[in-house]
């Protein structure tokens, strides 16, 4: 039992039919039928084989892609052949979610088979839309067909999907209500990391909040400076930016146009009101960078030109970032510095994220941007811990109790 929720170590698993919720979710090519990117699948391989090994009937669950984007709205059969490689052994696969056919190879399952069962989100009541319409609670999740036809061939649930935790969905918060549950050993992981993160930071705790997602950057900052869990906060991105034209800075009309074109203008107001409670605490830009006719060009605050906008922070300011993170002890990162995706407007992302590779501290990102950086720079393994999840982390950040889990710990609560 870690943070209120059994582990692995809590369960019996042998001769069990174990329904198994992983986030599998990748981005899909639809001409070929293929998947662009395996690191989630490769991520919850541990679980899905401790489970094996120990004798279960293991049901895998799993969505792909989001039935309000539809981009990646896929079926899950490539993710069985990508499994069965990458565990050395057959993960079956049936066209079915917790109709007669999936029923049926569910019970036919012996000790130690993997069975996928196709996109859960193919049932209405776990597509994305339903939650944000309904918001059924999590008794009435359990009253929906996928819990009800499933639960009763399963003698426990596990949650793998912490990349999902944010989602109120029966497939991840309804069966805790009827199975005994537990969360299995990504999820523990990242769950665990991000706890110790909140609850007992080993400090100096530096956050680097930058990127373009503003609404959950600033209940971040809220929530980890009201509970004096973050010493420093350094900002770039757009978020560095939103701070500097609160407090009056100089950093083009072209920012300040930008902001407002995005609907951020009610984060200036958010900003003076953070700053003038903390602003010791929260660092920003002394410089900034923008492109012009292709090239990067940098100045001090008050440099930039009026009609432009300010893409990437300066060289002095990443310096400034470089040595904080260096002499922190935990290092929380989320959002790029500045545009590094093109580049005359990386080199501020790219310094800081040097400092991330390099610092003794513990560093702690996360982000699909974030990650992606990370990837272009070839830190991945010089980074403490990378978290998966996304906006699950972000959310959890801002302070709210996750409803994954919530429901998990309802789950173990229940006896086995
Ligand atoms: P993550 O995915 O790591 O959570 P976000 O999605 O919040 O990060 O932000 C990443 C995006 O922010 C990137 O696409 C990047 O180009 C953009 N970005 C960073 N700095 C700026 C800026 N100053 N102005 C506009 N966009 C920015
Ligand atoms: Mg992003």
């Amino acid at each position: 039992m870690r943070f209120g929720i059994k582990t692995l170590d809590d369960i019996q698993a042998e001769g069990r039919t174990v329904l198994c919720r992983v986030d599998i979710n990748q981005p899909v090519d639809r001409e070929k039928g293929a998947l662009k990117s395996i690191n989630r699948i490769e991520a919850c391989v541990p679980t899905i084989r401790e489970l094996s090994d120990k004798g279960a009937k293991v049901v895998l669950l799993a969505h792909q892609g989001s039935d309000i984007e539809y981009k990646n709205y896929y079926t899950t059969r490539p993710h069985a052949a990508v499994l069965t490689r990458l565990l050395g052994r057959e993960v079956k696969w049936i066209d079915d979610v917790c109709g007669p056919a999936a029923r049926a190879a569910i019970q036919e399952l012996q000790n130690g088979e993997i069975l996928l069962l196709d996109n859960v989100r193919f049932v209405a009541e776990e597509q994305t839309l339903f939650e944000m319409k309904l918001r059924l609670t999590h008794e009435q999740q359990a009253k929906t067909l996928l819990v009800e036809k499933l639960a009763p061939l399963a003698d426990l649930y596990v949650c793998d999907a912490f990349a999902a935790a944010h989602r109120d969905q029966p497939s991840l918060c309804g069966f805790e209500q009827v199975l005994p549950s537990c969360m299995g050993r990504l999820f523990e992981k990242e769950f665990c990391t991000v706890s110790q993160v909140m609850e007992e930071p080993v400090r100096p705790c530096v956050f680097v909040l930058g990127g373009a997602k503003i609404s959950d950057a600033f209940l971040m900052m809220k929530t980890v400076l009201d509970r004096g869990v973050a010493d420093r906060i350094l900002t770039g991105g757009l978020v560095g930016n939103i701070f500097l034209a609160a407090l009056g800075k100089e950093i083009g009309q072209g920012s300040v146009d930008f902001i407002m074109k995005s609907n951020y203008g009610e984060y200036i107001e958010k900003a003076k009101e953070l700053y003038a409670r903390y602003g010791e605490q929260i660092t920003l830009p002394v410089d900034l960078a923008w492109v012009e006719g292709g090239e990067r060009r940098e100045a001090a605050l008050g440099g930039v030109p009026a009609d432009i906008a300010a893409v990437d922070v300066g060289g002095e300011t990443a310096q400034i970032y470089r040595e904080a993170i260096l002499s922190a002890k935990t290092v929380f990162v989320n959002g790029p510095m500045g545009v590094f995706e093109q580049e005359p407007s990386e080199a501020g992302t790219k310094a800081v994220w040097q400092a991330l590779a390099d610092t003794e501290g513990h560093t702690v990102l996360g982000g699909g941007d974030s990650i992606t950086a990370t990837e272009k720079y070839g830190l991945t393994d010089k980074m403490g811990y990378i978290c998966t999840g996304g906006g699950a982390l972000i959310r959890f950040l801002t302070g709210e109790e996750l409803p994954v889990v919530k429901a998990l710990r309802h789950g173990a609560g229940l006896g086995q």
